[in-house]
């Protein structure tokens, strides 16, 4: 028998297997639509890991939330209650609600990524060609590239300067705003094309983004190339030359949206793995106090491996425990490393739903569906779980009882079928430190594609599971 219907036998009030959507009363509905309009906005306003810090952050010192560098400043004494962020490079969030217990005993920690899947300006951007101006990129993440021709593309990042000024740039998401994009090859032109295999049908230096073709008047070289860096010079200030030392990411442009003719779902850019960054942020923010320090970490860098000084395997969060603890009057090397190691942290990702066009790569019993709630991976990784953070049964076990007393709907599963494929998430970079993590997050269709699919149930018992984590454990 399987794990899934021996759960389902075990206990009423708990719906693994059953369609969240079925168990709603009208009010519990609303606040499902509810949090899919904040979401929404959310995600269309959000499409970087910079404006993600930035919002979130927003919303954080709102809430009472501080900065930890001015606590560290004032050498502030910190006491139960207290909430601090940090701002790590304006790519990464940590914040913290500091419990009542000492720090020593463990955090318990909401852990999401809040970059995604999209093309990045290459440091030395632009060209001419026939009279055409365009944008050279390098894609970050997986991506299938052949999704991201024919598309309204919005470009959304920033330009550091040499006198150290960062210039924000957006183009694509006004209504009246113009896009750009990248083309293809017209069907009828396509016979070679269409012999190709779908990873090389559209190659990655052929992601070329086209930005313009009026010539500017009396310029005799590349004359539409120097038209459009002298409206962007118009417009923010910025030179060529500046785009070296740029982050410019060229998106999906576009709001999300309701999907499906009931609405139940949500059509959107970057939802892996903003929808549980949304949902982990929202659960913390309605703590206002705790047992046991919460902490919610928003990282970016996932897409790539975690790497870098913003990524997961960076020190940047270790170091802030340490400062907290510090402030907490409760600071030593031994005193950190037990705050990490008896933590408990639900680190949340999306997973595949299952797709009815696709049913060959999953394995039924164990696969994510729509409706079906906040998921739990055991483990992910692939050719025999290699790479992966494997839960403990235990951890498991404590997870089980938060969700059943506070009726939060939620399934199990794994990524695909063995050996179909695989992929990895930030779990196993936290383990490390010998605390338990699990696996958590959102279903999603589409995943790593330009417009991805989530249901806004999963969404709902998503937040609702975060807080019980919160609460229980
Ligand atoms: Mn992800
Ligand atoms: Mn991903």
């Amino acid at each position: 028998m399987s794990a899934k219907t021996e759960i389902v036998k075990e206990k009423k009030g708990t719906k693994p297997s059953k369609n969240a959507w079925l168990g709603y009363t009208g009010t519990q509905k609303n606040e499902v639509f509810a949090l899919a309009e904040g979401y929404k906005t959310f995600i269309s306003d959000c499409k970087t890991e910079r404006e993600c810090t930035t919002e979130l952050l927003r919303q954080a010192k709102e809430l009472g939330y501080t900065d930890l560098k001015e606590a560290i400043a004032k050498n502030k004494k910190l006491k139960p209650g207290d909430k601090l962020y940090v701002n790590h490079m304006g790519k990464a969030v940590a914040l913290f609600l500091i419990g009542k217990k000492p720090l020593e005993e463990g955090m318990k920690i909401l852990g999401a990524h809040i970059d995604s899947p999209r093309l990045d300006l290459k440091q030395v951007p632009f060209y001419e060609d026939t009279e055409m101006a365009l944008l050279d990129t390098h894609y970050y993440g997986g991506i299938k590239k052949y999704q991201w021709v024919t598309l309204p593309l919005a470009l959304h990042g920033v330009v550091a300067k040499k006198d150290g000024t960062v210039v924000p740039v957006v183009i694509g998401e006004k209504d009246d705003d113009p896009v750009v994009g990248i083309t293809d090859l017209l069907i009828h032109l396509s016979a070679k094309q269409m012999e190709k295999n779908a990873a090389k049908v559209v190659e990655g230096e052929d992601l070329n983004i086209l930005v313009g073709s009026i010539p500017l008047k009396g310029e005799e070289k590349e004359a539409v190339k120097a038209n459009i860096l002298a409206m962007l010079e118009a417009s923010y200030g910025i030179t060529e030359e500046d785009f070296v030392s740029a982050e410019i990411e060229a998106v999906p442009a576009g709001r999300a949206r309701d999907f499906g003719i009931d609405r139940s779902m949500v059509m959107g850019y970057g939802q892996d793995d903003r929808v549980c960054a949304y949902t982990s942020a929202k659960a913390m923010f309605e703590m206002k106090e705790i047992d046991r320090t919460a902490v919610c970490l928003l990282v970016d860098k996932e897409e790539i491996g975690s790497v870098g000084a913003t990524g997961m395997h960076s020190r940047f969060f270790e170091n802030a425990v340490a400062e907290i603890m510090n402030l907490c009057g409760d600071y030593s090397e031994l005193k950190v490393r037990r705050a990490l190691a008896n933590s408990v942290m639900l680190s949340s990702d999306v997973s595949a739903a299952y797709d009815p066009n696709y049913p060959s790569v999953s394995e039924k019993k164990n696969t994510a569906y729509f409706g079906k709630g906040l998921v739990f991976n055991k483990y992910t990784g692939s050719r025999g779980k290699s790479g992966s953070n494997d839960a403990n049964a235990e951890y498991i076990g404590r997870l089980r009882a938060a969700m059943d007393a506070h009726k939060v709907t939620y399934q199990t599963s794994e990524l695909g079928r063995v050996d179909e494929g695989g992929g990895g998430t930030i779990a196993y970079i936290m383990a490390n430190y010998g605390m338990e993590v699990i696996d958590s997050g959102v279903a999603v269709l589409n995943m790593h594609a330009p417009w991805e699919i989530t249901s806004k149930s999963d969404l709902y018992e998503a937040y609702c599971g975060y807080a019980a984590f919160l609460k229980e454990l």
